[in-house]
């Protein structure tokens, strides 16, 4: 039973009522009891649905893919700075979260819902009485407890083996917005032409959580949310300021595009410096990899190896050992080509 319980948005800080451009059109899409394991792959074919957590994967591949789950995990750990718009669409949009991912445990057989969070004793409180029937895990409240194989740690006692898909585990997780947009499709009909995320300027102390037309150049989001951009002093970075990449007014608003952040271009003139070999890139990666031993064998074309392609793979792009290397070595975006180097 989906129930509405209002938050007012004076609850959550720097945000404000999402309003979205679309009027709800008749009901096109199958209703929940409609949904079953053949036909819900195909539903998220139709509404169009990948992770708008950031990772772009289609949703039916990961579901066709997940058998004997018996666990759904709403991942809401969001975690990268500046970036509040899962807890706004819990908060907010819970009638569509909850219709999401009931679909999706019922199409799975999962036999429960997780609903995975960072440790805020006010923000629980208000999520228990928005959703009463499933439970709730909180983590650390620091990038990047939100990535799935740190949830899967959190859930099991420790990191899932080299390879092991989460599903192999028994649990399948998916991002808040995805089972918004899952949960909006049945409800309402409208397939995934719509994205959920946060605007932010921090210099400036400008922060906003808007829905934007999927498609929509970035000019124009900027400028309904009521940011000005000047290209001479102003880099935006979509999708995080960790795991993002730089873009341009001119771009459009894409289904992983979570945050449009506004960075003053002053402060990006740190000199890149070589190697010191402190270490430090290798014990800050939360996985315990070696990120410039990979970074030196990605330059010199020893990409072959077992152990460098285990590695690889393991790798999720979480950028901390570029954020802490003391000589501004941007290991991440190497590793990134890296990674095309897999078989
Ligand atoms: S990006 Fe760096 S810190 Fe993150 S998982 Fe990869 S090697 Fe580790
Ligand atoms: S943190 Fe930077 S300087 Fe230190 S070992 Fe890693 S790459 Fe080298």
């Amino acid at each position: 039973m989906l129930r509405r319980i209002d938050i007012g948005w004076a609850d959550l800080p720097h945000s404000r009522a999402l309003e979205t451009p679309f009027p709800a059109p008749e009901r096109i899409f199958p209703g929940l009891e409609e949904i079953n394991p053949e036909t819900f792959p195909e539903f998220l074919d139709e509404i169009g649905l990948v992770g708008m957590g950031g990772s772009g994967f289609p949703s039916s591949e990961k579901l066709r893919a997940a058998v004997e789950v018996h666990t759904l995990v709403i991942n809401g750990v969001e975690c990268e700075p500046g970036i509040t718009i899962d807890q706004t669409v819990l908060l907010h949009h819970a009638l569509w979260v909850q219709a999401g991912a009931n679909a999706s445990a019922k199409a799975l057989g999962a036999k429960q819902v997780l609903l995975a969070v960072k440790e805020n004793p006010d923000l629980i409180s208000k999520l228990r009485k928005l959703y009463p029937e499933y439970s709730i895990v909180s983590l650390p409240d620091r990038y990047p407890a939100g990535a799935e194989k740190l949830i899967l740690k959190k859930l099991t006692g420790k990191i899932p083996p080299p390879g092991t898909r989460p599903h192999q585990l028994g649990y399948l997780v998916q991002n808040v917005v995805s089972l918004r947009a899952i949960g909006r499709a049945l409800i309402d009909g409208v397939p995934v032409v719509e994205r959920p995320l946060s605007l932010a300027m921090p210099s400036t102390g400008f922060y906003k959580n808007i829905i934007a037309p999927i498609g929509l150049p970035i000019r124009d989001v900027l400028a309904a949310g009521g940011l000005t951009h000047d290209p001479a002093r102003h880099l935006i970075v979509a999708s995080g300021l960790m795991m993002g990449h730089e873009v341009t007014i001119d771009d459009p608003i894409e289904k992983t595009t979570t945050s449009l952040i506004l960075l003053d271009r002053e402060n990006f003139k740190e000199q890149e410096r070589g190697c010191i070999r402190c270490g430090t890139c290798n014990t800050e990666c939360p996985l315990g990899l070696h990120p410039y031993a990979l970074v030196e064998r990605i330059q010199n074309g020893k990409t072959r190896s077992s152990a460098f392609q285990a590695q690889m793979n393991e790798c999720f792009l979480c950028g901390v050992c570029s954020a802490v290397c003391p000589s501004h070595i941007p290991l991440v975006q190497t590793l990134a080509e890296g990674k095309q180097c897999l078989p």
